[in-house]
């Protein structure tokens, strides 16, 4: 059955144009552009829908938008703007046609290397292989990159490999430390399992150490949320189906992700397949167990048993665990149970670091622009450390801290409950 993927009438309607949401929105902060707000944004998807050409214009102010949502949590008329994002830009992909390179680079990176284990990990070997071998640090040394404009920027926001990778782990049960309370599955994404393998092992050893029995299927696969961001809904369609074929109907209390962008896309596998009637329910099932790492630890009486972490620590907010998935106060709360941490808000926590999946590599000015400011509202605090609880939000955080920080440390919640129980002597 072909689904229609463009907005829905009765989700633009749902707008009444009163600007409220303007404050809350990173593009419009930093341009003043009507047209690159979300107010803006809906209006030109009106016209869109009223048939109204897609211009060159109309796919710039869209594209531009980091689908934060920030705007929803603002919006008090209740508009879904994440879900008119996403369907704009779909509507943007089936109807125009990029220029050919552009198809091809998007075809291998989303329908190719993301949903590939063996690509990616031959991708993350190159990788390793051009950031150890001492190539990275001699170009970098060199300021040829620095020369080379765009491609430079993109290559200092790159992540770090991590080796071994966490593929390793695949088709392992680790089990809980003392009583068996929970059977939880661990989504350990995509490039998370090459860049953000030791956040991963962390992630297990302190659901352990919560009495967890935590399984990282062989069945799972990338979650497609670059996929939805990008409009590629069908191809994110085929994630979601083999996601909820290896864990809807296995007998596990919860299933769990470390990263607030990939949560978001989880959660709303009910509205990607709500008119496949093989997957509706099934994805309704998937959906009702998946959870937040920091949502699932908040909500279970967590091991006190920590040794003190003596700082102070500022919170990003991850943007889809905070506006797609309204999860503010868990991470709080987890923080504010380690004995010595002091907590410091920053001014505007909740607005977007300019990470937004691949967004600092495709609008990498405005990325850098957004995070200059975010670098200004960490330092104000006097933090030792940002704490996030989102893997893209925890490189945009490390590259603001080399270009405006000062030397601070940037780490996801469950690190810092990892360290806490380490030196609890709490180790697994
Ligand atoms: S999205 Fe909501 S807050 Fe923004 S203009 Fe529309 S109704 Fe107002
Ligand atoms: S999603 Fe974020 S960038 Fe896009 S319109 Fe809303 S607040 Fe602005």
């Amino acid at each position: 059955m072909a689904v229609s993927d463009a907005p829905r009438r009765a989700d633009l309607d749902k707008c009444v144009h009163c600007g409220l949401c303007l404050n809350a929105c990173p593009t419009y902060r930093e341009l003043g552009v009507e047209m690159d707000s979300p107010r803006g944004r809906i209006y030109q998807m009106v016209q869109v829908a009223n048939g109204a050409p897609i211009t060159e214009a109309y796919q710039e102010h869209i594209d531009l938008c980091l689908a934060c949502r920030g705007c929803e949590t603002a919006c008090p008329s209740g508009v879904k703007y994440g879900r008119l994002i996403e369907a704009a830009r779909a509507d943007i992909e089936r109807r125009t046609r990029r220029p050919i390179a552009a198809r091809i680079i998007r075809k291998l990176v989303f329908d190719y290397l993301l949903p590939s284990r063996t690509l990616l990990q031959f991708a993350g070997g190159g990788l390793w292989l051009y950031q150890r071998s001492g190539v990275q640090r001699l170009l970098r040394a060199s300021g040829i990159l620095k020369k080379i404009g765009k491609l430079g920027e993109v290559e200092s926001l790159a992540p770090s490999v991590e080796t071994p990778f966490f593929y390793r782990y695949m088709g392992r049960v680790f089990p809980a430390q003392g009583e068996r309370k929970h059977r939880v599955a661990l989504l350990s994404g995509c490039i998370a399992n090459l860049c953000f393998a030791r956040l991963n092992e962390a992630t297990v050893r302190v659901l352990q150490a919560n009495g967890c029995e935590v399984t990282i299927h062989s069945g799972q696969t990338c979650c497609g949320a670059l996929h939805v961001h990008a409009g590629l809904r069908e191809s994110a369609r085929k994630l979601a189906r083999k996601n909820i074929d290896a864990l809807a109907d296995a007998a596990f209390d919860a299933i769990l992700t470390n990263a607030g962008g990939c949560g978001s896309t989880l959660k709303e596998y009910d509205e990607l397949l709500e008119h496949d009637p093989a997957y509706a329910e099934r994805a309704r099932r998937f959906v009702g167990l998946m959870k937040d790492v920091n949502e699932f630890l908040a909500s279970i009486d967590l091991n006190p048993r920590m040794g003190k972490v003596r700082e102070v620590v500022t919170y990003q907010d991850s943007c889809h665990l905070a506006h797609g998935q309204r999860v503010r106060s868990a991470p709080r709360e987890l923080l504010r149970q380690v004995p010595g941490l002091t907590l410091k808000e920053m001014p505007m926590s909740d607005l977007c670091c300019g990470s937004a999946g691949i967004y600092n590599i495709v609008h990498t000015d405005m990325a850098l622009a957004l995070l200059e400011k975010k670098m200004q509202a960490v330092n104000s605090t006097r933090a030792d450390r940002i704490v996030t609880a989102n893997p893209g939000c925890m490189l945009q955080l490390r590259a603001g801290v080399e270009r405006h920080g000062h030397g601070q440390r940037v780490s996801h919640v469950v690190e810092v409950l990892d360290e806490a129980y380490r030196t609890g002597g709490q180790t697994v």
